[in-house]
């Protein structure tokens, strides 16, 4: 805390981190200053509590205040925001909640890290659920539940001693001493390309969660995860792999739908433990096991038994808008996953079915569709298509998949996921899923993917 006392600090937007940053910052005798160039109702209201409580709230603008000496930028900003590039200029030091949160947190505490494209929250909250079945004081954070910064110091009760962290590639650029005790980059494919300026960049910047000291679990299965497990890691560090074929010696994976630990099993020599089977509530899609697999490893990297690996799969429950089921109507299956917003997600949510009337469409944030398309094609029965980046995936599917109907739906506003669901129901036959795996960002046509998950959900439910 003394080195934060009387300090000038910028919060760089209001948004999801920025409350509880400047409140700890505030709470730790620095001088706070918050900015954000918008100025809706509520960032308006968020700006009054914040005043009431002693930041100094700028709204509005895009500059840096007189005298800062510390910026802790939202991990949305780009590195180009007049304000990060001011600060550039002047030398001053810019730093993300998740930095400042590993700076302030309690001697002792010990972070175990997820990253990759997709995947990441589902796996930050089984790892969570093993570590409590263990007994562990342990917490989970990110981009679901509780902000980084307040989950790491503790909020008003103690800090935790292990922290199941979930970082995203953002995050990561704005990181730069983040050490965690065991790390892992679940999986890359194309997303916030436009953010990034390219898949190497993106790639990268999850590599970055792999520090000197920081023992390495690995997708064996994705070579970009390999890869920078091997290129950007500590050699000095152990590295394990997560498969879901059967584990060679130092591996994790699945042997007759058996997860099977070669890697942290107490025989040294390569011996094998089984973690869960069949009964143990293994889940059913194949990227929720590799995600229980990747959430094992880590588990077992601090010395959860194998026992607390199955509990903490018993005990997990989905969060909402991830393959979550609606119910049938008319014999027909409807699946919610709203949350695949870049291809590669909705590729593993296809994967799952056998015979899809597939909804999609939206913002595609620079990423190709075609290899989805393409591999998709034989679960295809129709598509329905929205959103501003519907043109790309009708192409793709015109090419890819000729036998299936596709139907585009123009309307952008109340009426157009109703429409949508509508025109998938005419479609679809008995035994078969219609699946909301959008492949695309949101924000062209709803708040965000929950608000497009719960529409969806609601069309369904004034049918059945
Ligand atoms: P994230 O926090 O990285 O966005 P989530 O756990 O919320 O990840 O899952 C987001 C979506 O990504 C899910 O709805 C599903 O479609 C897909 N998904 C989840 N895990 C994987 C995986 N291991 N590989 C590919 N796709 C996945």
């Amino acid at each position: 805390g003394a080195a934060l006392q009387d300090r000038p600090v910028c919060v760089a937007g209001l948004g999801v981190s920025g409350p509880p940053v400047a409140r700890v910052l505030m709470a730790r005798g620095a001088r706070v200053s918050v900015v954000d160039a918008r100025d809706d109702d509520a960032t308006l209201a968020t700006a009054r509590d914040l005043r009431a409580e002693g930041a100094h709230v700028l709204l509005g603008e895009h500059t840096l205040p007189e005298g800062t000496d510390l910026v802790v930028t939202s991990p949305g900003w780009r590195p180009d925001a007049p304000l990060l590039l001011q600060a550039a200029d002047a030398g001053i030091e810019v730093v993300g909640d998740v930095e400042l949160a590993w700076r302030l947190r309690p001697a002792g505490q010990r972070w175990l890290a997820v990253t990759g494209t997709n995947g990441k929250t589902t796996t930050v909250r089984m790892l969570e659920a093993m570590l409590r079945a263990d007994g562990r004081d342990a917490v989970a954070a990110g981009n679901v539940g509780t902000p980084v910064v307040e989950a790491a110091l503790g909020g008003s009760g103690s800090a935790p001693d292990l922290l199941a962290v979930e970082l995203s590639s953002f995050q990561l650029h704005w990181s730069c001493t983040v050490a965690p005790h065991a790390a892992t980059v679940l999986n890359v494919a194309a997303d916030h390309l436009d953010w990034h300026g390219g898949l190497e960049p993106y790639a990268r910047a999850k590599g970055r969660v792999y520090a000197p000291g920081t023992l390495r679990v690995a997708n064996a299965d994705d070579p970009w995860s390999v890869h920078l497990a091997e290129a950007d890691g500590d050699p000095d560090t152990p590295l394990h792999g997560f498969t879901l074929a059967a584990p060679r010696a130092g591996q994790i994976g699945v042997v007759e739908d058996v997860l099977v630990d070669r890697a942290f099993a107490a025989d040294p020599h390569g011996g094998a433990e089984e973690l869960a089977g069949p009964g143990d509530a293994v889940p059913a899609a194949p990227h929720n096991v590799a995600n229980a697999l990747a959430a094992a490893a880590l588990a077992r990297s601090v010395g959860a038994a194998p026992a607390s690996v199955r509990a903490g799969l018993a005990a997990f429950a989905p969060e909402p808008h991830r393959m979550a089921r609606l119910g049938a109507v008319a014999g027909v299956d409807y699946v919610d996953d709203s949350k695949a917003t870049n291809p590669h997600a909705a590729a593993a949510a296809l994967s799952a079915f056998a015979s899809v009337v597939w909804v999609a469409g939206g913002l595609l944030k620079g990423a190709e569709v075609e290899d989805l398309v393409r591999e998709a094609a034989p679960r295809l029965r129709a598509a329905v298509l929205m959103g501003r980046d519907r043109g790309a995936l009708r192409e793709a599917l015109d090419r890819h998949a000729p036998g299936a109907d596709v139907v585009e739906i123009g309307a952008t506003g109340d009426d157009a996921m109703p429409e949508a669901v509508a025109a998938a129901a005419g479609l679809a036959g008995p035994g078969d899923t219609v699946l909301l795996a959008p492949a695309a960002a949101s924000m062209d046509m709803f708040t965000d993917y929950k608000d497009r998950g719960r529409r969806f959900a609601a069309a369904v439910a004034a049918r059945g």
